[in-house]
């Protein structure tokens, strides 16, 4: 996993390369906004870490140039600043995840683990599995044309999946990403709404979306992509 860290506080900057090296990530790190725009720009990182107030371009800006690159990298966005109104605007923006300094270690730490373990995430406002259309805006469903109406919870659930198509997601992934950290219940869970899903996305259609791996999970692919 290689991370790209931009960061012009040299300080903080080596405490964070310190960490991560020891967690034996490929690390580079630049201390102005330009360079880090161009590293950025230049390789394919698993993950970008920003800090936002940097001399030359700000983290917002370079987070703009990374996005409008089309990059789905995981960007997480570092900051002295706790306002609101910048944390709502660099989301919008496409970052994945915002820490406030001063921070944890640790908390970075599983901040990290937890943006690589999701990976890159497709950002468009339409997802597209085979016929199946998914407007994450309105959060409409349509199979074939045809409205399917979801509950929040299995509309999450799909949407996820959908996210990747073809990538096969854990139970264990499920649950982090589609429940919130508080969850205490049985995996089993994911079960249930797949089967609750299915239903509703498959059982009236020829061609199935929704996949059981077994033993790992489930994917959401049409034959026709894989
Ligand atoms: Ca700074």
């Amino acid at each position: 996993m290689r991370i790209l860290l931009v960061e012009d506080e040299k300080k903080v900057a080596d405490i964070i390369v310190r960490g991560l090296k020891a967690e034996r990530y490929a690390v580079d790190v630049c201390h102005d906004g330009q360079s880090g725009w161009e590293m950025a720009n230049a390789y394919n990182y698993d993950l970008i870490i920003l800090d936002l107030m940097l001399p030359g371009l700000t983290g917002t800006e370079i987070l703009e140039k990374v996005r409008r690159k089309n990059s789905l990298v995981p960007i997480l966005i570092l900051t002295a600043r706790d306002g609101m109104g910048d944390k709502i605007k660099n989301f919008e923006t496409g970052a994945d995840d915002y820490l406030t300094k001063p921070f944890a270690f640790a908390e970075l730490q599983v901040r990290i683990k937890a943006l690589l373990r999701r990976g890159p995430v497709n950002r468009s406002s339409v997802l597209r599995v085979g016929d199946l259309e998914i407007d994450r805006l309105s959060q409409n469903v349509k199979r074939a044309g045809k409205k399917i109406e979801l509950t929040a919870k299995e509309y999450s659930l799909l949407e996820y999946l959908a996210t990747q198509p073809g990538r096969v997601f854990s139970r264990t992934m499920i649950i982090e990403h589609v429940w919130d950290q508080s969850f205490q219940g049985l995996t089993n869970i994911v079960d249930v709404y797949v089967r609750h899903l299915r239903e509703k996305l498959d059982d009236s259609f020829p061609v199935k979306l929704l996949r059981t791996v077994r033993g790992v999970g489930y994917s959401l692919s049409d034959e026709t992509q894989t």
